[in-house]
């Protein structure tokens, strides 16, 4: 059964024309991978990220297929080695797709809106204009009383608990409005899901990234400070999300 999948990668080997386009793909993510690991640019490292993965999975794709075509009595060897190249392909796919789709329904489960009318949703609609952001942004309410903030993938959701409306002052929830305002204005939830799923795919990458939210999260605080002008109470609300 093994021959099947010699045959078939020896004909493929064979065929100049998917030989470059598998190599060509190979070093385009290669070079990408690089790219990726240097860029200091947030949102040119986001879509370098995207990019890769589409690269990444185009030869494992080519393989596969042309490991089908090209052999023409098929043994189960040559299609569970179809079924372990395309697997990567397909994982990457799913893996964007739950960034995308389902990761904005799961952050949000459980929430719900916190009225147009409050002055929290009324003082992040008014600061995200200044930010010149998009969308006027929603607050939602985590029903959990440890305080938590958080903002939502699809770039226009706050999610605060209970617990940040009352266990926090009025100036301190501006603050952690302004600091998530800040990541949904840097594109940093979009950054921070895909890199998750880039290291997990490529952990050797792990280090630049590390780094890299360090530098969303003391952006976002600076920006939060320098609104409020002053870190007092970004600082007091730090030490509440804590303890
Ligand atoms: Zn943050």
């Amino acid at each position: 059964m093994l021959g099947h999948v010699v045959a078939g990668l020896e004909a493929f080997a064979a065929d100049p024309v998917k030989l470059g386009a598998f190599l060509i793909s190979l070093w385009l993510a290669a070079a990408l991978y690089f790219a990726v690991g240097v860029e200091k640019n947030l949102a040119r490292k986001t879509l370098l990220m995207k990019l890769n993965f589409f690269v990444a999975a185009f030869p494992f794709s080519l393989l596969a297929l042309s490991l089908g075509c090209s052999v023409a009595q098929l043994g189960c060897a040559v299609v569970l080695t179809q079924v372990l190249l395309l697997a990567v392909p397909l994982a990457l796919v799913v893996a964007l797709v739950l960034i995308r789709i389902l990761m904005p329904r799961l952050q949000c489960a459980g929430c719900r809106s916190l009225h147009k009318s409050h002055a929290l949703s009324r003082f992040a609609v008014r600061e995200a204009k200044l930010l010149g952001l998009p969308l006027a942004p929603k607050v939602f309410l985590l029903e959990r009383q440890a305080p938590v903030a958080y903002c939502v993938e699809d770039g226009s959701v706050i999610v605060v608990s209970v617990g940040v409306l009352e266990l926090l002052s009025r100036r301190e929830q501006e603050a952690v409005v302004l600091h998530e305002l800040h990541h949904l204005a840097s594109n940093g939830p979009s950054f921070k899901a895909l890199s998750a799923v880039y290291r997990f795919f490529l952990p050797f990458s792990s280090r630049s990234f590390s780094k890299d939210i360090d530098l969303v999260e003391i952006r976002a605080d600076d920006y939060a400070a320098s609104r409020q002008g002053t870190r007092r109470f970004l600082n007091s609300a730090r030490g509440k999300f804590s303890s």
